[in-house]
């Protein structure tokens, strides 16, 4: 009953974003958020919400424009976040998957939402990096924006009430956090996700500096195997514009330099994930009327 309520719902929404363009955010926002209060949430994160999929195994992850930093010091809403990290997140992950990166993600249903498949999730953050930025500069005296001898992986216990502290392999198997095969799966794949995100961006003019990732256990009767999860977005990467040298990810709201969701807009533009709109590269969503939808 509930999967065929849903589905009638997913069919209705799917038909009407066919006509929406990309700034008919708003509207949808609205009835998102009745619906919304109707169905069972599972998580909430600071980013994101999770709720019960329409099929056993699936859940629905929400995108929300919140904009959290410094362990959630720092907060703010950024209009039109939500909808951008969606949108880049599918479009990046689908591109792992068709290079045989295995990943959650099933299929993008609207503006703010993807179907992806329930793991069970590690407690770990999976940092690469390539190039010295952020908390690594600090830690080891580096020069912000030196090239690493080679890209580094580094893991941290995803624990907020810690504020996410930096461990070591014997720590994770200390406390079974993962297995030592998973360790080597992690990292395996973590250097396929650099491979292929660095890519990806320096095709396009964007230098990847850095990123985090996160691994979920998908259960297949007898068998598991590990899976990227969560998101891929500037929230999570550190991106740079190899030109200029511009900030162009969660950095510009860590530090206060403003233009956050125009940057996030220009990756997703770069990456040819927008639909070429009027002004997509410098306007935020617009209200689209009815007689326009
Ligand atoms: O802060 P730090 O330099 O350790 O971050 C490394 C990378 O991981 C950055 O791209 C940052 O955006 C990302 N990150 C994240 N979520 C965290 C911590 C870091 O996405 N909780």
């Amino acid at each position: 009953m509930l999967a065929k309520r849903w589905q009638a719902h997913l069919e209705s929404r799917e038909a009407r974003e066919g006509h929406d363009r990309f700034g008919g955010d708003r509207t949808i926002f609205h009835e998102d958020k009745r619906f919304m209060a109707r169905r069972k949430q599972i998580y909430e994160g600071k980013a994101k919400i999770l709720f019960e999929g329409p099929e056993p195994g699936t859940l629905i992850q929400y995108f929300k424009d919140d904009a959290t930093a410094f362990n959630n010091q720092k907060r703010a809403v950024l209009e039109g976040k939500g909808v951008l990290n969606n949108r880049i997140s599918e479009f990046v992950m689908q591109g792992l998957e068709r290079v045989g990166v295995p990943t959650h993600f099933i299929r993008r249903l609207n503006m703010r939402e993807q179907l992806v498949r329930h793991v069970e999730i590690i407690p770990l953050e999976v940092v690469v990096r390539n190039v010295a930025a952020g908390s690594i500069v600090k830690r080891l005296g580096l020069e912000e924006g030196s090239a690493l001898p080679r890209s580094v992986i580094e893991f941290y216990y995803k624990n907020d009430a810690l504020g996410d502290p930096i461990v070591s392999e014997e720590h994770i198997t200390a406390f079974n956090w993962a297995s030592p095969q998973e360790i080597d799966d992690m990292m395996s794949l973590a250097l396929r996700v650099n491979d292929f995100l660095a890519g990806l961006f320096t095709a396009v003019g964007i230098k990847l500096v850095d990123f985090k990732i996160e691994f979920g256990r998908q259960y297949e009767g007898d068998m598991v195997r590990l899976v990227v999860a969560d998101e891929i977005s500037p929230d999570s990467c550190r991106l740079w514009d190899i030109e200029t040298g511009d900030i162009m990810d969660k950095d510009r709201f860590r530090k206060d330099l403003g233009g956050v969701t125009e940057a996030y807009r220009e990756v997703a533009r770069r990456l040819g994930v927008l639909r070429d709109v009027e002004g997509a590269g410098t306007r935020g969503p617009v209200l689209v009327s009815d007689n326009e939808k």
